[in-house]
């Protein structure tokens, strides 16, 4: 890199990380940004299952990218498939062969689902990792409810049968909000039919939800689960997925057409694409700076690495760990530049926070994990996902209009999300088994 030229710092992911570090970067002299986003826009993951639950848009939770850079001349957006890194070069390479050259890379490009190999998960499963995702799960409960609605001997097939594998807040999240869209908004769509056949069933090889909170926390959750009619299946897994079952370690079979998939998370396969070791999780071990063993100006952020904790542990799978390490790769990048050293990175830790339902959701905070419940809960929960909306760059309307309907007035869903014409997953043909 000449010092007389701006520094290219190519950032392939536009997640929290991607896009903290290129918020930082932006309007910064001495480095030009190119962000690369296959899907040309951010989108809000812990916000998905209220779109799977029909209870947001898909473009509440989509914020633009080139939008979002649009006053920053310094940063490109590209809307293109990573496909290669190489570290050494350093380079990547785009889908359809290009290559983009860099002083820096930042490898932010999330995670991916770990089915750890459970036959017919890969198919038949639902992820809940992307918007599509979401928007498939929404189209499929939809879907569901009008088969069961037009012939309820259905029923007894399945129809209404929905299934959560993976307990941790993920599973628990979205087994809650199935619920409370499956028992007390669906009877008004279809108040005709016999929604009490309808079924959420949690399943998870562990014998606790929200394994890393407290016994405490635990309990609770399970508590608040059951009260809005989940199911819960502990100490089993999912053995095996079909289009209309889930095999059961204890030998049990569920009939359904609708198992969600919240049982696990690995890197993205860009990973596996750069050249680079890879540790548990096929993450990217990070060193302190971020950057990666070997290659100063090539950083691993956010889900697609294991960063160091204090602890010898690594760092959780969270937004705020993404958006943290995204604008700390930022600072560490500018003072490269600058000929001062670079920083470990200091995590800020917000806690952990789980939303289990209308009123129900359990927050441990600060480095003493402090337990909230509750109210108490849904305001931690608030502040903490407002600001890493705002830190992403994005609007906030939506989002408290959201929390403002979800709190005091429950049940109401827009009658566009619940429309039957939305319906994007292939018909179900129920002679399958
Ligand atoms: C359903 C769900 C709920 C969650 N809830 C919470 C929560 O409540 N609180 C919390 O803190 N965390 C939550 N998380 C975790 C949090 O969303 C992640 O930790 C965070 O999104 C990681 O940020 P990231 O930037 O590393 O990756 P991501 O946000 O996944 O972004 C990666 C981006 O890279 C893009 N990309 C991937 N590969 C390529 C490629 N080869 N080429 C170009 N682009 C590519 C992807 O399209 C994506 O936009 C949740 C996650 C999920 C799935």
């Amino acid at each position: 890199m000449r010092d007389d030229q701006p520094a290219h710092v190519v950032i392939a992911g536009g997640g929290f990380a991607g896009v903290a570090c290129a918020r930082r970067l932006a309007g910064q002299p001495g480095v030009r940004v190119t962000l690369i986003e296959r899907n040309g826009y951010h989108q809000f993951q812990p916000l998905l299952y209220q779109v799977a639950t029909a209870e947001l848009t898909p473009d509440d939770v989509r914020f633009d990218l080139a939008a979002m850079f649009a006053k920053h001349d310094n940063v490109e957006v590209r809307t293109a498939e990573v496909v290669a890194a190489d570290p050494a070069g350093p380079a990547m390479t785009l889908a359809g062969g290009e290559v983009v050259d860099g002083d820096v890379l930042v490898l932010a490009a999330g995670s991916q689902p770990n089915f750890f190999h459970t036959p017919g998960a890969d198919r038949h499963a639902f992820p809940l990792y992307s918007l599509e995702d979401a928007e498939r799960v929404r189209s499929r409960v939809l879907q569901l409810f009008e088969d069961a609605s037009a012939k309820p001997e259905l029923v007894d097939e399945g129809a209404l049968a929905f299934v959560v594998v993976g307990g941790g807040a993920t599973g628990v999240e979205t087994a809650g909000a199935l619920a409370e869209l499956v028992h007390d908004v669906m009877p008004h769509v279809h108040p005709r039919l016999a929604v009490a056949g309808a079924r959420v069933i949690l399943v998870d090889l562990g014998h606790a939800v929200l394994g890393p909170f407290s016994d405490d926390a635990h309990g609770y959750a399970a508590r608040q689960l059951q009260r809005r009619g989940v199911q819960l299946r502990l100490g089993t897994s999912a053995k095996e997925i079909g289009p209309g079952h889930v095999g059961l370690s204890d030998g049990a079979t569920i009939r359904t057409h609708l198992t969600v998939w919240g049982g696990g998370l690995m890197a993205a396969p860009l990973a596996a694409a750069s050249g680079v070791s890879q540790g548990r999780g096929g993450r990217i071990d990070a060193r302190p700076d971020l950057t990666v063993e070997g290659f100063p100006a090539v950083y691993a952020l956010g889900d697609v690495a294991n960063i160091p904790a204090a602890d010898d542990q690594a760092l959780p799978q969270l937004g705020s760990v993404a958006q943290q390490s995204g604008d700390w790769a930022g600072r560490n990048i500018l003072a490269d530049r600058k000929g001062e050293g670079r920083q470990p990175f200091q995590y800020h830790d917000k806690g952990i926070m789980a939303m289990i339902g209308r009123k129900a959701a359990v927050a441990e905070i600060g480095e003493h994990r402090h337990e909230l419940r509750g109210r108490l809960a849904f305001a931690a929960w608030l502040g903490v996902h407002a600001q890493l909306l705002a830190n992403a760059g994005a609007e906030l309307n939506a989002f408290l209009a959201w929390a403002d309907e979800f709190y005091l007035r429950s049940h109401h869903r827009s009658a566009a999300l619940l429309d039957p014409a939305t319906i994007n997953t292939p018909r179900i043909h129920w002679q399958d088994g």
